[in-house]
């Protein structure tokens, strides 16, 4: 059944390329105002042809100031997909103070200041809202190279409870996806090396990665009424990844 999110807006962090891309995509196409926030303003500009109409905002996400700065007349916001995200891989001893930080910033700060700014305008109107954090089946799961990545996806999962628990008496659900590897751009940078891919693809009962479009349908769920009594929770999108 098709889903409407017609009189919502949706902010989609990270809606340059991939997952976040095809979201705010699929959102506006639900008739959803939608605003496109991402890093590479060449990436907006294309969106913005795709699907006229769409607001996009170009901001470093892991930057607390400018974030601050480009946010701060966002307006009304319905609801928010916390989609913007690095993976960079090390192994743990050679895990770098410049790897940690970026990746903490982007991954899990932008999601606290975001939600922050969002969450307030949300309150001040007194109007329902969802929030989609986009996690990972790394979350729950140890994955080699990926301390870093693991640690910013499990702490998000946390972050998305604990936000449940304070945002649910203002009517604010809050929830993650948590996909198993997706061929965008940074899973074909991280995953299209056989020998990588071959025994996560093993360990999958499904035998096979997820597609952009199988995480979107997650996500809009979750940001819509037929979720309405779903907050606080991790919707698996692995193909059963995290049952072994
Ligand atoms: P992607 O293809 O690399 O796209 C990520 C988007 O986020 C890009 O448009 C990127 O812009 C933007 N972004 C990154 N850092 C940003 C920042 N500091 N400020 C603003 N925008 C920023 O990645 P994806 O695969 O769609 O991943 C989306 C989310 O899904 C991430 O949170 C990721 O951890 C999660 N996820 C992915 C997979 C997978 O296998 N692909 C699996 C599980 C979960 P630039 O390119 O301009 O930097």
């Amino acid at each position: 059944m098709e889903q409407s999110f017609a009189g919502r807006r949706a902010l989609v962090t990270g809606a340059g390329k991939g997952i976040g891309r095809d979201t705010a995509k699929a959102l506006f196409a639900s008739g959803a105002q939608v605003v496109a926030v991402s890093r590479t303003q060449e990436d907006l500009t294309s969106l913005a042809q795709e699907s006229p109409g769409i607001e996009t905002l170009c901001v470093d996400l892991g930057d607390w100031e400018a974030t601050e700065r480009a946010l701060s007349n966002i307006g009304p916001v319905d609801l928010l997909v916390n989609n913007a995200g690095v993976a960079l891989l090390q192994p743990f001893l050679e895990v770098t103070k410049e790897a940690c930080e970026r990746s903490f910033d982007v991954n899990y700060r932008s999601v606290v200041q975001v939600s922050q700014i969002v969450s307030r305008g949300l309150i001040a109107r007194g109007a329902p809202g969802a929030i989609v954090n986009v996690s990972s089946q790394a979350s729950q799961c140890a994955i080699k190279d990926h301390a870093i990545y693991c640690s910013t996806k499990s702490a998000m999962d946390m972050l998305t409870k604990v936000m449940a628990l304070e945002l649910g008496p203002h009517k604010i659900r809050v929830n993650t996806v948590n996909p198993t590897v997706v061929m965008t751009a940074m899973g074909r940078a991280n995953w299209s090396d056989a020998q990588k891919s071959e025994p996560m693809l093993k360990r999958i009962p499904l035998g096979k990665f997820a597609e952009v479009e199988d995480v979107v349908n997650s996500i809009l769920f979750l940001l819509s009424d037929r979720s309405a009594m779903t907050t606080g929770s991790a919707l698996l999108v692995d193909g059963g990844y995290l049952v072994g």
